[in-house]
């Protein structure tokens, strides 16, 4: 075997990482139970070499739940860069703009209402670490927002200059190299801090371009305070990171931010995420103060988890079985909140006679 090749053999093995927090060795960690097949793992090829499903851990310090043994970073940055990466291809629904923009409004405007009441910005400049194919920098810019961004997906990147005319929006994988041409007063990272493995280098890439005074909006996958087993499939091969509020402050905290505010299971879209809004004040924090008890936080997903599934599953079900109880659902919404209720009846309905 040549040179070359035993470096890229070695850069390809997926190995076990000290803790992406707080940098503790992984000899003693926790193991956590998954229990579902790995829908993701496939994309990977070789990297997990015959593996059918990505291994989850506890920080036996900070309690920090995060992918592990995973691949190094070097071999993710090879498989991005070369040709067994599929990108996802950009619905063909996205190109009509009435639709998209009432998709995206149903999909991101309540987390938009949540980020612009805690914060108390109306408008502002803004960075979105992209994955929502430019909806909600389409929606800032609609209500007077100075937009920046980047697109990893080069069909979501094609979509935000052809369709959404937003040049200011780059494509690329986001890093502490990433550069907008003014600081921002809002960042927006809706599902996306979780699926980059370096966590540190992310959050160096996002104080470089924040405004001092300003807010990150993070909106996190998690298994914490959970509704339904979609929060253990989000367990896989295409993400690092189990957020709670702690380990992300715990993360935070050592950059400058200071929570302002966090909610689980804020609507009913995407169950079992955590958002979480915090300010820049520069003021940073002891990041173990918000170290979790590792053998507390497995119970949680172990026992807790899988038990408040089951409990609450007449109620939220999984997505594709969820229509099932309709009527519940509605309820609850009815229940929750009466305007909400009206507005998504009035918009299935137009859907329905249109
Ligand atoms: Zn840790």
């Amino acid at each position: 075997m040549s040179s070359r090749t035993l470096a890229q053999h070695a850069s390809s093995r997926i190995a076990t990482v000290p803790c992406p927090l707080c940098a503790t060795p992984g000899e003693n960690f926790l193991c956590v139970r998954t229990r579902h097949t790995d829908s993701s793992i496939q994309k990977f090829g070789h990297l997990y070499r015959g593996t059918k499903s990505s291994e989850w851990r506890v920080c036996s310090t900070c309690g920090f739940v995060h992918h592990n043994p995973r691949p190094a970073q070097k071999a993710l940055e090879q498989f991005y860069a070369g040709p067994h990466y599929v990108p996802r291809v950009t619905p063909e629904a996205f190109h009509h703009m009435d639709w998209f923009r009432s998709f995206t409004q149903d999909y991101y405007g309540a987390k938009i209402e949540f980020a612009l009441k805690h914060s108390g910005l109306a408008t502002g400049k803004v960075f979105e670490l992209g994955n929502t194919s430019g909806g909600v920098p389409l929606l800032l810019n609609d209500r007077g927002w100075t937009v920046h961004g980047i697109e990893s997906c080069p069909s979501a990147y094609t979509f935000t200059q052809e369709r959404l005319k937003l040049p200011s929006i780059q494509q690329g994988f986001f890093s502490s190299n990433t550069r907008v041409p003014e600081k921002v007063d809002l960042i927006w990272i809706n599902h996306m801090l979780s699926q980059y493995s370096d966590v540190h280098d992310v959050m160096k890439g996002l104080t470089q371009m924040m405004q001092p005074g300003g807010y990150l909006f993070t909106v996190s996958p998690t298994c914490f305070h959970n509704v339904s087993a979609q929060s253990l499939r989000w367990m896989n091969a295409c993400t690092y990171s189990m957020f709670t509020h702690h380990s992300l402050n715990q993360l935070l905290s050592q950059y400058g931010f200071e929570e302002v505010t966090h909610l689980y299971n804020g609507f009913d879209l995407e169950k079992d995420d955590l958002w979480h809004l915090a300010r820049f004040t520069g003021r940073k924090l002891d990041p173990k103060s918000f170290y979790e008890s590792p053998g507390r936080v497995r119970f949680s997903v172990n026992v807790v988890n899988p038990l408040r599934s089951f409990l609450l599953f007449p109620f939220y079900g999984h997505h594709a079985t969820g229509k099932r109880f309709l009527p519940l659902r509605a309820a609850r919404v009815l229940f929750r909140n009466p305007r909400d209720f009206v507005r998504k009846l009035g918009s299935g309905l137009r859907r329905m006679v249109g």
